[in-house]
C-alpha cells in the first residue's frame, strides 16, 4: 500500500462546494466525453492519500473537471499544482480554486495526450534515476478512453526516461475501470493476465489501491473504478527497448487461450517459421505448451532477450510484420482468383 499521506496540510478558505460550482457554471457532465464527477471530498481525499505525502510536492492533475480531487491535492500542502483540462467549461471554476490558493496553481486548457511534460516542472527537481523518486506526482481521474492510451504512452516514457520521467522516477496515481486495473496488476495464471500486466509490471511497481463503486460518481458510470499507483522501477525487469518488448508481448498474447508458441510463431516470416520458433523457445527455455497468461515475468524476459539476439543476427527480422504478410497474401490470392479484365472486341 502507498504510504498514507496527510491531506489537510493546507486550509482552503471557504468556497462553494463542488456541487455548487457545477450548478454555478452549469457544468453538466457530457456523456460522450465520459465525464463522471466525484463530489464527496472524503473520497477525493482518500484518492489523494494514495499518492503519499504531498507536502511541498509539485503535482500535475490531469482532467480536474469541477475540481474535487484538486481541492484534496491543495489541502495536502503542495508547492505547485499544474492542472491540465481539455474541456474549456471547467476553466472558470478552476480559476476560482486558483484564487483560493494564490501562487500555487497553473491552469492549462489542453489535451494531456499531446501536452509536453518535459518542461512542466522546475529543473531543480530532477533526480537521478537510481535515487529516490522526485517530489513530483501525477494524479488523475480521467475518462477510461483516455487513461488506457495514456498509461501506455507513459510506460513508453518510463522506458525511455523522457516525458514526465525526465525528472526521474515520477510517481502516478490514476483511476481506471476496475477490470483494467486488474489487468495492470494481474499475476501469472490470473484471469486478467494480459499485455498490460507485462508492460506495466516490467517497468513499474503497480499497486491496485482500492475500488470506488460506480455509484460514488455523478452521473453513475456503468462500471466500477479502481485507483492504481505506479512507481517506476530503478531497473526494468526486461532490459530491452520498449518497442521490442511490446512486439514480443503483443505476439504472445495474440492467441491468449492457445499454446504460447502459436503467438510466438507470428514473430517470424513464413519461411523457416517453425524452426525459428523452436529455436527461440528452446534457447529461452520456455515450455511451448504453456498458455500466454501462464508465463512469468522471467519467462518473458528470457523470450525478449533471445528474440533480441535473433534480431541482432538477422537485421531484417525486427521489421517483419505478421499482419502485413497476411494482408499481402490475401490481396495476391484475391488477384489470382479474380476474372481477367474483359477487353472489347
Ligand atoms: N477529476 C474530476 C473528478 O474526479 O470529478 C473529473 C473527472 S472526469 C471522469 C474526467 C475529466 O477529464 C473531465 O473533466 C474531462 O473534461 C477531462 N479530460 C478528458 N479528456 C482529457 C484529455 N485528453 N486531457 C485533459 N483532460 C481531459
Amino acid at each position: 500500500m502507498a504510504a498514507p499521506g496527510k491531506v489537510a496540510a493546507f486550509c482552503l478558505p471557504p468556497l462553494p462546494t463542488v456541487r455548487e460550482i457545477i450548478k454555478l457554471f452549469r457544468l453538466k457532465a457530457q456523456k460522450q466525453l465520459s465525464q463522471n464527477f466525484l463530489l464527496d471530498l472524503r473520497l477525493t481525499d482518500k484518492i489523494v492519500r494514495q499518492a503519499g505525502d504531498l507536502k511541498n510536492a509539485h503535482v500535475c492533475e490531469v482532467g480536474p473537471g469541477p475540481g474535487g480531487i484538486t481541492r484534496s491535492i491543495l489541502s495536502g500542502g503542495v508547492e505547485q499544482l499544474l492542472l491540465i483540462e481539455k474541456d474549456a467549461r471547467f476553466i472558470p471554476g478552476l480559476q476560482m480554486l486558483s484564487e483560493a490558493a494564490p501562487g500555487k496553481v497553473q491552469i492549462v486548457h489542453g489535451d494531456i495526450l499531446t501536452y509536453r511534460m518535459e518542461k512542466a516542472f522546475p529543473k531543480h527537481l530532477k533526480r537521478n534515476w537510481e535515487d529516490e523518486p522526485p517530489n513530483i506526482h501525477i494524479i488523475g481521474n480521467l475518462p477510461f478512453s483516455v487513461s488506457t492510451p495514456l498509461i501506455i504512452k507513459w510506460l513508453e516514457n518510463v522506458s525511455k526516461k523522457n516525458g514526465p520521467f525526465i525528472y526521474g522516477r515520477t510517481q502516478m496515481t490514476l483511476t481506471f475501470q476496475k477490470e483494467v486495473a486488474e489487468r495492470l496488476t494481474a499475476n501469472p495464471g490470473g484471469k486478467q493476465r494480459s499485455r498490460l500486466s507485462i508492460m506495466s509490471q516490467h517497468l513499474c511497481t503497480v499497486e491496485n489501491c482500492f475500488v470506488i463503486p460506480g455509484q460514488a460518481f455523478v452521473p453513475k458510470p456503468e462500471v466500477d473504478v479502481a485507483v492504481v499507483r505506479f512507481t517506476p522501477l530503478v531497473q526494468p525487469k526486461i532490459e530491452q527497448p520498449f518497442e521490442l518488448v511490446e512486439k514480443v508481448v503483443r505476439s504472445v498474447f495474440q492467441f491468449r487461450r492457445k499454446y504460447c508458441f502459436r503467438g510466438i510463431e507470428t514473430l517470424f516470416p513464413e519461411s523457416g517459421r517453425l524452426k525459428r520458433t523452436e529455436q527461440l523457445m528452446m534457447t529461452a527455455n520456455v515450455d511451448p505448451t504453456l498458455r500466454s497468461f501462464q508465463l512469468s515475468m522471467s519467462q518473458f524476459r528470457s523470450l525478449c532477450n533471445t528474440y533480441r539476439k535473433m534480431c541482432d543476427e538477422d537485421p531484417n527480422l525486427f521489421a517483419y510484420n505478421y499482419r502485413e504478410e497476411l494482408k499481402q497474401k490475401k490481396n495476391s490470392s484475391l488477384k489470382s482468383t479474380s476474372w481477367p479484365e474483359q477487353t472489347e472486341e
